[in-house]
């Protein structure tokens, strides 16, 4: 049987976030990254609950690629105040630490807690997903947790929040954004549902992605950024993800660079590989991707020519957005990468993200993948 489930009521707009005032929050906790404190954006959503009457106190000890240490500090905090909700406010690491902590504690025997994400990048669309990225430092290791609990009850798509990220955070939150589509839209469990977000995060990404790096002020693209973040989250919940993901997960584990950058600097070279093009591999995926670079009027004769087109249009995306495109320009050390790449290959094999990746790959074809960021091409 197949189902598509979307549980998280989403409100998008400039003017949404009044409607918090709707909401069965009487004693919130919100969860927030330094900068939503320290630029007083958190004010926003507190001034609200103060004309609604409710009570809050506001943990913003978030740090980028949470950790286990950050997720306990909020479970502490939680246990102290006792909150009826949780507010999430920040990118997907101040969303995905509310989400564990959330879980963990209800876990421990207490009730669930209503759940809010406020996204402030257009990155993640973790506010609609069961996921919740959590890094383990000491292990090098970033682990995808994953239960329906953690979905969010509510989500509010205000791109207000968004203008202030800058050109480098928008560009590597934006790619995120387009690697979720892709990945989700050539994902062994892929369906009708899940390909309707995919295709048109992709158009919009497509569309916007370029004019909010350029332009940090458009409100039009901002706002349509926003959106395509969230669809392509519904899509990846409802299909999964794929290889690109679980390489990008290892990678930013171990040399610490951000998400949607890891993700982006893979994705071409997991396109390639997933349809075949530089060797006589399966070419399961390969149709999949044609369609999107129809889409998208990408056509080049065969399907392997088209494909070709559409990676090349992504890597003039990315040098648009500048975003480098070896690992040396991302200031790692060749000699330091190629120790860990067997490494990262393993445990990219094991990461749940290559359950549904259209080919199955072996731990020798990891390592190629991975180092081919060193020759750039
Ligand atoms: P992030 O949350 O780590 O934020 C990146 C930086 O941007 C931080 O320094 C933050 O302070 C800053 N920032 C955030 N909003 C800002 C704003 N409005 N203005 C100025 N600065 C702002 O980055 P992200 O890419 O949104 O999230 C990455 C994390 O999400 C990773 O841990 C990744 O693994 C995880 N993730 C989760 C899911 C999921 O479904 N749960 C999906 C993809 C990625």
């Amino acid at each position: 049987m197949e189902q598509f489930v979307m549980n998280t009521k989403v409100y998008m707009g400039s003017s949404c976030l009044d409607k918090i005032k709707d909401l069965p929050v009487t004693k919130a906790y919100i969860i927030c990254d330094p900068f939503m404190a320290q630029s007083g954006k958190v004010n926003w959503i507190t001034e609200l609950l103060q004309e609604k009457g409710s009570s809050y106190e506001v943990f913003s000890e978030v740090v980028p690629d949470p950790t286990i240490e950050v997720v306990s500090k909020a479970i502490g905090g939680m246990k102290c105040f006792g909150p009826d909700a949780v507010i999430a406010l920040g990118g997907g690491s101040a969303i995905d630490t509310a989400k564990a902590a959330s879980h963990i504690y209800s876990q421990m025997g207490n009730e669930r807690l209503f759940l809010i994400a406020v996204p402030t990048t257009s990155g993640t669309g973790s506010e609609v997903t069961n996921f919740s990225v959590i890094s383990d430092p000491q292990a090098q290791a970033k682990y995808p947790l994953r239960s329906d609990s953690m979905v969010p009850d509510a989500a509010f798509l205000d791109p207000r929040f968004t203008v202030s990220v800058p050109p480098h955070i928008t560009a590597d939150t934006g790619m995120d954004v387009l690697t979720h589509a892709l990945e989700a839209y050539v994902s062994t469990n892929a369906g009708d549902f899940t390909d309707a977000c995919a295709e048109k995060a992709v158009r919009l990404v497509w569309n916007y992605l370029a004019r909010t790096v350029e332009e940090g002020n458009d409100m039009e693209a901002r706002t349509h950024m926003h959106n395509a973040s969230c669809l392509a989250g519904v899509a990846f919940n409802g299909a999964s993800l794929g290889l690109c993901h679980s390489m990008a997960h290892a990678l930013g584990a171990r040399f610490h660079f951000p998400h949607g950058r890891s993700n982006a600097i893979l994705l071409p070279h997991v396109i390639s590989y997933n349809a075949g093009l530089e060797d006589a591999g399966e070419q399961i995926a390969c149709g999949r991707y044609v369609a999107i670079a129809n889409m998208l009027g990408i056509a080049a004769g065969t399907d392997k020519a088209t494909v070709h087109g559409l990676v090349r249009h992504i890597k003039n995306l990315m040098n648009k957005i500048k975003i480098p495109q070896q690992i040396t320009d991302l200031k790692i050390d060749k000699d330091e990468f190629e120790q860990a790449v067997r490494e990262m290959a393993e445990k990219a094999l094991a990461d749940n993200c290559t359950l549904t990746n259209p080919r199955v790959p072996t731990v020798e074809e990891i390592e190629t993948i991975y180092r081919k960021l060193c020759k750039g091409g």
